[in-house]
């Protein structure tokens, strides 16, 4: 077979620990040899981040600006211990961070769903794609305890002329303030990238705030999303046969309990921090799950919702076996190159990568898997693999189908 050909690079980001492992596994099993692969590389795991004091991280998301998709492997984000382990000059921030900031990104998260491993909530038949606004809110807070006395909501605008708002006349019990905000422009972004999220995908976009007790703040939101709805994608989402619709959060939670699933969920900060993980864990496993970082232009980065998975690595260094699940970290990589694909009209890549996820997804169905879901499967005749064990099997079935 003709390997497939690709004409503009990937943006490829390397990483940390076992998820580095799978990384070099998936190529050389799953990519090599079958596409005639061009990356951009970029080495983000640890030790080099810092011998390049970080600078690679930087140069790796402005890459991805200039060639609009990336795919990233897992990453450590470093504390305490990783500053000793890997003699670090600085505690590095978090990649994922700095990446975001520089995409201005909104993180979609999606559920990879396969037979034998069931959602909890019965009648989920389809994914539930979950999208959180990563700025602002208690996530920036200002607070504080306070004793006696009065709480006041104070801006200066840039002439100087105060407006003073009463939060609370404390009595001697005291209490506790907090101050949040958000921007605009950053709402307008978010609800963008949630737009063109839905219309990539043809699936429906749900948004719910609590504009009846927020007033202002929640109902601003729900303004935002609306106005740009109304100007630049109803006429977009109709043709798609799609639907954007805002209600408040509570009665979202009740519709998306009955509902079969298959849509896009946009959430606040923390509303997406709490839902995502209610979500995956009741589709079954991190493991499981793909994020897709979307900026408003249009830009992608694939990667796996999981981490580096530290434990088993330590085990791979001892020269024990691991079996630690390769499945969001392909998808990152056929995410990447569907994608790739549709830009640059390549439905080779396309089908390539559809089939690459086929194989991944009829592994698993075939009983076929590594242990975190042989802990969870409702299959009654599994065979438990070692991580390339299982990259090998899910080969032979791609062979099978190309
Ligand atoms: P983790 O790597 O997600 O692993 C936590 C545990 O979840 C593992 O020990 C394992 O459980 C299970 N697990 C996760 N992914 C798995 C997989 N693919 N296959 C099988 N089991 C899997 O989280 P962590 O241990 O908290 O973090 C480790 C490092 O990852 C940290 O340095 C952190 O900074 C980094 N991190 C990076 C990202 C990112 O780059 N996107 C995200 C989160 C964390 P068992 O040990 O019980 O088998
Ligand atoms: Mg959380």
């Amino acid at each position: 077979m003709e390997k497939i050909k690709m004409t503009t690079p990937l943006v490829e980001m390397d990483g940390d620990e076992m998820t580095r492992i799978l990384w070099q596994m998936i190529k050389d099993e799953l990519l090599l040899p079958f596409i005639d692969l061009k990356t951009e590389y970029y080495d983000l795991g640890l030790k080099y981040r810092n011998e390049t004091n970080d600078q690679v991280t930087v140069d790796s998301a402005n890459a991805t600006l200039k060639y609009g998709v990336a795919v990233k492997c897992a990453t450590i984000t470093p504390n305490a211990a990783r500053m000793t382990e890997y003699d670090l000059k600085e505690m590095w921030k978090s990649p994922n961070g700095t990446i975001r900031a520089i995409l201005n990104g909104t993180v979609f998260r999606t559920p990879i769903i396969v037979k034998g491993i069931e959602p909890y909530v019965k009648n989920w038949k389809k994914p539930i794609t979950i999208a959180r606004h990563a700025y602002g809110d208690i996530y920036l807070n200002t607070e504080a305890q306070v004793g006696k006395g009065k709480a006041e909501l104070v801006f200066t605008d840039e002439n100087g002329n105060e407006t003073r708002q009463l939060i609370h006349e404390f009595d001697e019990d005291g209490g506790i303030i907090q101050g949040v905000h958000n921007c605009n422009k950053s709402i307008e972004d978010f609800a963008k990238a949630c737009f063109n999220y839905a219309l990539d995908q043809k699936k429906d976009l749900w948004f719910g705030a609590k504009d009846t007790i927020s007033k202002k703040y929640d109902h601003k939101f729900k303004d935002i999303f609306n106005d740009i709805y109304e100007k630049d994608y109803k006429e977009k989402f109709e043709e798609a046969g799609i639907e954007y619709f805002y209600t408040l959060i509570d009665d979202i939670v009740a519709r998306i309990m009955k509902s079969n699933g298959g849509m896009i969920w946009a959430c606040k900060n923390y509303d997406g921090d709490v839902m995502s993980d209610m979500v995956s864990s009741a589709f079954g496993s991190l493991a499981m799950m793909t994020s897709v970082l979307v900026n408003p232009d249009g830009i992608y980065e694939y990667e796996a919702a999981h981490g580096t998975v530290q434990r088993h690595y330590y085990k791979h260094l001892k020269g024990e076996e691991t079996s630690t699940n390769s499945v969001a970290t392909i998808f990152a990589w056929t995410g990447a190159l569907r994608k790739r694909g549709e830009l640059d009209e390549l439905p080779e890549l396309v089908r390539f990568a559809n089939k690459l996820e086929r194989a991944t997804i009829a592994t698993i169905e075939s009983g076929k898997m590594t242990k975190d879901l042989a802990l969870i499967t409702k299959l009654e005749e599994t065979v438990t693999l070692d991580s390339l064990g299982f990259i090998k099997e899910i080969r032979k079935n791609l062979e099978d189908l190309l």
